[in-house]
């Protein structure tokens, strides 16, 4: 093994949390090399966030024709097809302009690049391939997640694809069983249905993508079945039986689905290939970090998804952050992720931030809620987006913000207000005072603050 050279930080994983950390360690001053196994941009750019959505715009677009008739402009959609090929060039288009834009980020912030699978041996010191040995004074443990696997029999069929197999599927399956319908499954499954297959999502909890809100979740559940997909909840899958041209998926012994491909999406685990030889503090899994990133063993930090405490990039990216500038300069900067929003890319968007009704409900005694639905919002009428509602939970006596739930168009980017808000503790009489444009999807958010004291003009 050849010793390689010496660094002040050296990043194991060039996902949103490692690339984020290295390019901030470097901008700090300090000397910076990162290790990736696989492509930078980690799962997010490359099999995840940004992959996905290019398929939703599919889906969407896709929806946009077949409804074209209702508002006048006539296509004749019974001609649409889908070239899985040309699909995926495009996708993979996207996906090689973001991943080349983070190496040339890298780059010009003169972070060393190592390709290979980085381990931290017992030294403290990170061994590339088995090969070269880079020290570092500081270690950023950024190995991310990969796709979670459950023991049924059958699983091991080639029918049965993760999410990112299905990126890369070369056609779309006529019929798609989706086993768990958490947000992944639920995005997935939408994408897929407005391609053409027919889904069916099977989740084991008695609702799809049970972090929401209850009204939001069965709103959603409602959309979604109307736009034809099938949910079967409350259902656990004892066993899948390959018969050669289908799936057969046997729920609870006794009902079953048949279906040409399934994607198995149940969660993901943290992978910790990176640890090598240190043993860190994990719980089930996951590995243990204080609010300044650093993990149970000093100057050793671990941000994003290999912490499992939000596995999200948005979340990934300022973890990174945070762990570079504690690694530079000492632990300083702690984690706050009370602004941090989370989104489901259905059709509509489904987003939110803080607290749900149930959550705020159990917390404090004395809580209002305002509410507005998109069926009375302008923007949304004009362009046959007028599905949802708008959520806003607060604190009775002090009109603090403790939750925000949207579905309906552009959820996903309304929600970003709502997060500025609960950070910069505006209260809802502040948020009144502010004047919104119009026409816009974000006049929902208004009125549903504005309803929390009674004061919406546009509610009937
Ligand atoms: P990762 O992105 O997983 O990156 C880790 C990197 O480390 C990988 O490149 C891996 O190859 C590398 N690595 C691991 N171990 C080693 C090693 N030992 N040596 C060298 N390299 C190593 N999040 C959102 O916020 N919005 C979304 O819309 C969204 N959509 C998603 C859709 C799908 C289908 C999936 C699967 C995820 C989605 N996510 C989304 C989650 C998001 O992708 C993750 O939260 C994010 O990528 C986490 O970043 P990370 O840097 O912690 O890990």
């Amino acid at each position: 093994i050849r010793l390689e050279d010496n660094y002040n930080v050296v990043v194991i994983g060039g996902g949103p949390a490692g690339y984020v950390a290295a390019i901030k360690a470097a901008q700090l001053g300090a000397r910076v090399a990162i290790v990736e196994k696989g492509e930078f941009g980690g799962t997010c750019l490359n099999v995840g966030c940004i992959p996905t959505k290019a398929y939703l715009k599919n889906a969407e677009i896709i929806e946009h024709i077949r409804e074209a008739s209702t508002r006048g402009i006539l296509i004749d959609s019974s001609q649409i097809k889908v070239d899985m090929e040309k699909v995926q060039e495009y996708k993979n288009g996207v996906v090689k302009k973001l991943t080349s834009g983070v190496v040339a980020l890298l780059k010009s912030n003169g972070v060393d690049i190592y390709q290979g699978v980085g381990k931290i041996n017992k030294n403290k010191d990170v061994v590339v391939n088995d090969s070269q040995i880079i020290k570092a004074d500081k270690i950023i443990l950024a190995g991310g997640s990969k796709a979670s696997r459950i023991n049924i029999p059958g699983i091991e069929s080639d029918k049965v694809l993760t999410s990112d197999d299905l990126l890369a599927i070369k056609e779309v399956p006529e019929t798609l069983a989706v086993i768990g319908g958490g947000v992944i499954g639920t995005e997935m499954g939408q994408s897929f249905a407005g391609l053409g297959s027919k889904v069916i999502i099977i989740e084991m909890m008695d609702r799809i993508v049970p972090p929401l809100d209850h009204e939001v979740s069965a709103e959603l559940t409602r959309i979604v079945k109307k736009k034809g997909m099938t949910i079967i909840t409350s259902a656990r899958i004892t066993e899948i039986v390959d018969k050669g041209d289908k799936l057969e998926i046997k729920i609870d012994g006794k009902d079953s689905v048949i279906a040409d491909k399934a994607l198995i999406s149940i969660g993901r685990v943290p992978d910790l290939e990176g640890m090598g030889e240190v043993k860190f503090e994990t719980e089930r899994g996951k590995i243990k970090v204080d609010k300044y990133m650093e993990t149970s063993v000093k100057g050793i930090y671990a941000p994003g998804d290999v912490n499992g405490i939000k596995m999200l990039a948005h979340v990934a990216f300022r973890m990174g952050e945070v762990a570079a500038e504690n690694a530079v300069k000492g632990n300083h900067r702690s984690i706050k992720l009370l602004s941090a929003p989370s989104v489901v890319y259905t059709s509509p968007e489904v987003a939110m931030v803080g607290l749900t009704e149930e959550e705020a409900r159990a917390k404090y005694d004395d809580i209002r809620i305002g509410r507005f639905n998109f069926a009375a919002n302008g923007r949304a009428l004009a362009s046959s987006e007028a599905h949802g509602f708008v959520k806003v939970i607060a604190d009775n006596r002090y009109g603090e913000v403790l939750g925000v739930h949207i579905i309906g168009p552009s959820a996903a980017e309304i929600i970003t207000q709502a997060s500025l808000i609960m950070e910069m503790e505006i209260t809802v009489d502040e948020v009144i005072k502010t004047i919104y444009g119009h026409p816009t999807y974000s006049e929902a958010l208004f009125e549903a603050f504005a309803d929390i004291l009674d004061e919406a003009v546009h509610i009937p």
